[in-house]
């Protein structure tokens, strides 16, 4: 069953004579496939993400997200940007809890069950390697541990599907690297879904099941490989 389904979209942005960012655009994912989309700025990478997670609406095709035709934005999927936007004024914590503040359902979990939530943050806190780090404010901590804690966020509201956009293309090489493994070993023990979009090849064919291939003018995928080799998980 595909947790993905985009189908024959066309995107346009401004209007009846504004840019077709992308046409004919078709992709599939699979329940948890860790998928990656790579392809050249301005191929329209951002804006399949922001169909996937509707918060853009396409004038042509289909897209369903876990059965559900996306017709407003969707809050069973994680999100993870290039530049961590955490609250200088709420700690680490705080900050991995407020999705759970925004979206309504768990808004009463969150009052009733305030523990277990704080237990399983420090739990991803764990898993990321932050360990005891979650009453420490954002701008105590370096840019790699910041994206770090950016990755427990979009996590903690356990989403079926989580969208990474360039989440480590600000990081030191060697920082990177490390949150590479981050990434992989949470998708191992997590069972979520990824959907990753980069423009570094490396990275995708380091971290993804299946790599999707787009071209510009219009944006659309070309082609689909499968990474051959299992890759090592220890
Ligand atoms: P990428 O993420 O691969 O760099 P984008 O999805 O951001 O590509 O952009 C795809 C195309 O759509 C580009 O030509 C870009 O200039 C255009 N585009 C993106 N967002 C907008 C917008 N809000 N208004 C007009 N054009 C846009
Ligand atoms: P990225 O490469 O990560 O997509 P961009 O710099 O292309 O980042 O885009 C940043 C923001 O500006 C996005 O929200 C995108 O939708 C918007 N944008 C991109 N191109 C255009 C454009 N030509 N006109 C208006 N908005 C745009």
């Amino acid at each position: 069953t595909h947790l993905v389904f985009i189908d024959d979209v066309d995107m346009r942005y401004g209007g009846a004579d504004g840019t077709l960012a992308v046409s004919g655009l078709t992709m599939r994912v699979e329940k948890g496939d860790f998928a990656a989309v790579v392809g050249p700025s301005g191929c329209g990478k951002s804006t399949l993400m922001k169909l996937v997670t509707g918060l853009h609406i396409p004038q042509a095709g289909t897209v369903i997200v876990a059965g559900q035709h996306v017709t407003k934005p969707v809050s069973i999927v994680g999100m993870a940007f290039q530049n961590p936007t955490m609250l200088p004024w709420r700690t680490t914590l705080e900050n991995i809890l407020l999705p759970l503040e925004i979206v309504e359902k768990h808004r009463h979990r969150l009052r009733a069950h305030r523990k277990d939530y704080v237990a399983q943050a420090e739990n991803l806190l764990e898993l990321v390697g932050l360990k005891g780090f979650g009453a420490k404010y954002p701008w105590q901590l370096s840019g790699g541990m910041q994206q770090r804690a950016n990755l427990c966020r979009a996590l903690i509201h356990q989403p079926d599907l989580l969208m990474l956009d360039e989440p480590f293309g600000a990081l030191d090489a060697f920082t990177r690297e490390e949150l590479w493994c981050v990434i992989r070993d949470l998708h191992a023990a997590q069972g979520v879904t990824i959907i990753l979009v980069t423009h570094d090849l490396r990275e995708a064919s380091f971290l993804a099941d299946k790599i999707f291939v787009m071209s510009a003018r219009p944006g659309r995928i070309v082609r689909e490989h499968r990474v051959p080799f299992a890759r090592p998980r220890d």
